[in-house]
């Protein structure tokens, strides 16, 4: 599987999970980098502003005294003055205008990051630095007694790697429904460092979680064309081809129904699919990869677009407001794409989502049509996943002997 986060995913996430604690800030590179010696400070005064919410690079320039062509011409230095236009409050940024003329400007974007912009003949031209990181392993190990939240953070662990490995087993276990005090989880993962000082966590390399006795684990892979994905320690994929619900489940107003007597005329008109009840513009996502075989009006569905999942499967998503932008037949979509918006067009008497699941032809009840695993591992990979994983996953037998040794062992009478 891509790393994504997928609106499932989070939806089955405690709300204080969901929450996006610490952010990934500008993307960093997680390995080693050949590092450019920073350029030769300048005598001249510094002059140096800490970023507060709200500001922009152009109103600190301005109060800083520079006009706005100097702003300009700094902005057209180049690709890596993005960061710039991404000021995050914490951040310094440092000026040196020693003649009322902008000679140097740096901006420490981040631990490991840091840009700096000089003049050059005419114009300016920006470099970005990056000091040098180690990565080395870490890991953690706790029994749940109230929430995962809670007692991952006892073990030591971070907000993101709480989310993260909330995500890994999102698809086998419902955070929010069948934690059990008892569940355990070990963790292994990697730390970033800077000449020896922790900046902070790297991914999740391999996981447990034990839930009612089941044993769950995941390991992170990158083949050989860089594509990461989480696997089970077999291969296998961890995910389901199919999220169950198109949109985060708020209210089932109607359900699959194949005998249901219609209220007034008292005959049999089968319901065919889910009916979802939420306000009109919200997101609907499509359940899984497919290619979009049909999206317009029909009478009765509204505006209502149809997927082809191949191996017979299609979904249908009826009564939409609007579809997504230049969403047109035959396009590709990936699993968790929004591809329209809640709405009542059709026969509807509010605002609702009517999903469909059709399996060689036939609806199924969406809620409990029994989902395809996502693909597994290529065979053409396996020795270089094993290779890859083995040490984690022996990290991840340790931690798992030690902790059930600690949990078992009862203290003398
Ligand atoms: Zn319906």
């Amino acid at each position: 599987m891509l790393i994504g986060r997928t609106a499932d995913s989070l939806a089955s996430i405690p709300e204080r999970l969901a929450q996006p604690a610490v952010e990934r800030p500008y993307p960093l590179p997680e390995i080693e980098v050949a590092t450019q010696e920073p350029l030769e400070r300048l005598d001249a005064d510094w002059l140096e502003h800490r970023i507060r919410p709200g500001e922009s690079f152009y109103q600190i320039m301005r109060a800083m005294g520079f006009d706005p062509g100097t702003v300009q011409s700094v902005m057209e230095s180049g690709q890596q003055t993005r960061p710039l236009l991404e000021l995050r409050p914490g951040q310094v940024l440092r000026a040196s205008a020693p003649d009322g003329v902008l000679q140097a400007l740096d901006l420490e974007i981040d631990s490991l990051n840091k840009l700096e912009i000089r003049r050059d003949d005419g114009g300016y031209f920006a470099q970005l630095h990056t000091r040098p990181t180690q990565t080395t392993q870490n890991q953690a190990a706790g029994v749940i007694d109230s929430s995962l939240y809670l007692s991952a953070q006892q073990a030591g662990l971070s907000d993101r790697l709480i989310l993260e490995l909330a995500e890994m087993f999102g698809w086998d276990i419902d955070f929010t429904q069948d934690l059990q005090p008892g569940d355990r989880f070990a963790v292994v993962y990697n730390e970033i460092s800077v000449d020896g000082e922790k900046v902070r966590d790297g991914d999740i390399l391999a996981a447990e979680f034990v839930n009612r006795g089941k044993v769950l684990r995941a390991v992170r892979y990158t083949d050989p064309n860089g594509r990461t994905g989480i696997y089970k320690p077999d291969g296998s994929s961890l995910r389901k081809a199919f999220n169950r619900n198109p949109l985060p489940v708020t209210r089932i107003t109607s359900r699959f129904n194949p005998n249901r007597v219609h209220p007034i005329f008292k005959t049999v008109r089968p319901h065919r699919g889910v009916d979802y009840g939420a306000p009109t513009g919200t997101p609907v996502r499509v359940t899984g990869d497919g290619r979009v075989a049909f999206a317009g009006r029909q009478r009765g569905y509204g505006n209502v677009i149809i997927i082809d999942h191949g191996r017979g499967i299609r979904t249908l998503y009826a009564h939409l407001s609007r579809f997504a932008p230049k969403l047109s037949a035959g396009q590709p979509v990936e699993q968790g794409k929004v591809i329209g918006y809640v709405g009542s067009s059709g026969w509807a008497t509010g605002p609702h989502l009517h999903y469909e699941f059709q399996v060689n032809g036939k609806t199924k009840d969406p809620l409990t049509v029994a989902l395809p695993q996502a693909q597994s591992l290529p065979d053409a990979y396996k020795r270089h996943f094993t290779k890859q994983t083995a040490r984690w996953v022996a990290a991840l037998d340790a931690l798992s002997t030690r902790q059930v040794a600690e949990s078992t062992a009862k203290p003398m009478p």
